[in-house]
């Protein structure tokens, strides 16, 4: 069989957190086309649901909009429960919701700060921890979180301490959970994208007058697109990517390079 069909995901059922727009959004299109059923789960549920009505109409897959906060573990176990109940397996997790606060650490509260790392990093946690329960019971998956060049380099010229912790954290998660899982066939590997026009850079207040300042910084001379970070997706989550694991892929255009 050649690579192409070898990439295929047909009859893999999939999960995409924050999957109702930017770059979950384009991911769960990707691997849908390469034949994935996909639950869109994200605390957005009418841009949820809107997604995965959108990909059932274009694609040959199934669909489900999951409602999940993915803070809470009641909210993530009851979604995890209702993937099983509509398709009785999880094949591929990708942990992926993701929050940027843009505040001067001696200005940040707790509260904030912890939102940051409640939704980047135990969001991921759980979600991988749930996901990874069912595949291991199953004797294969493949759990992919979304971290940032940020877990790798601090950014400037926004303070952004709480996210660059999160993210840094992690791909030390992913690592660590690969090491943990690595002789029970469940691999765990982080994509780490750099600045991408999505909701949270393009429209976001703090951010969006930063956008000449990176493109100037950036070697490629711009943002990257959600659609870049589509073949890497559909690699991760497929078995061609068998001997991958523990692996961070940065995605960003050289920019963590200096
Ligand atoms: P986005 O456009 O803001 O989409 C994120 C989605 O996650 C939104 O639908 C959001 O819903 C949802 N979400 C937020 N909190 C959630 C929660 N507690 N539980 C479930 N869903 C939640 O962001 P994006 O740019 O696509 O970012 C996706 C991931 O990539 C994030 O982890 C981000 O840190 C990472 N990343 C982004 C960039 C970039 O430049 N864009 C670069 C590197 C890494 P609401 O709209 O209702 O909040």
């Amino acid at each position: 069989m050649g690579i192409m069909e070898r990439m295929r995901l047909d009859g893999k059922v999939s999960l995409v957190t924050g999957g109702a727009r930017g770059i979950g959004k384009a991911i769960a299109e990707a691997i849908a086309e390469a034949g994935s059923h996909v639950a869109i789960v994200d605390i957005d549920i009418d841009e949820a649901k809107k997604t995965a009505d959108e990909i059932a109409k274009n694609l040959d897959v199934q669909t489900i909009a999951i409602k999940t906060d993915v803070t809470n573990q009641e909210d993530v176990d009851k979604m995890i429960a209702s993937i099983l109940n509509k398709f009785g397996k999880l094949d591929v997790a990708f942990c992926n919701a993701g929050i940027c606060m843009n505040i001067p650490a001696e200005e940040m509260t707790l509260d904030q700060f912890k939102k940051v790392i409640d939704i980047n990093l135990t969001g991921v946690f759980l979600t991988s921890q749930a996901a990874a329960k069912v595949m291991l019971k199953q004797g294969k998956g493949s759990i992919i979180n979304t971290a940032s060049m940020s877990g790798h380099i601090v950014n400037v010229p926004q303070p952004q301490c709480s996210y660059n912790a999160s993210k840094a954290g992690v791909i030390q998660l992913t690592k660590s959970m690969a090491i943990e899982f690595a002789k029970r066939n469940v691999r765990v590997n982080s994509i780490s994208p750099g600045y991408i026009g999505t909701e949270l850079t393009l429209n976001s207040p703090d951010l969006k007058p930063l956008i000449a300042k990176w493109n100037e910084l950036a070697p490629l001379g711009r943002m990257g697109r959600p659609d870049e970070l589509q073949a890497i997706a559909v690699y991760l989550a497929g078995d061609t990517s068998d001997f991958t694991t523990g692996s961070d892929f940065i995605i960003d255009g050289a920019f963590s390079c200096f």
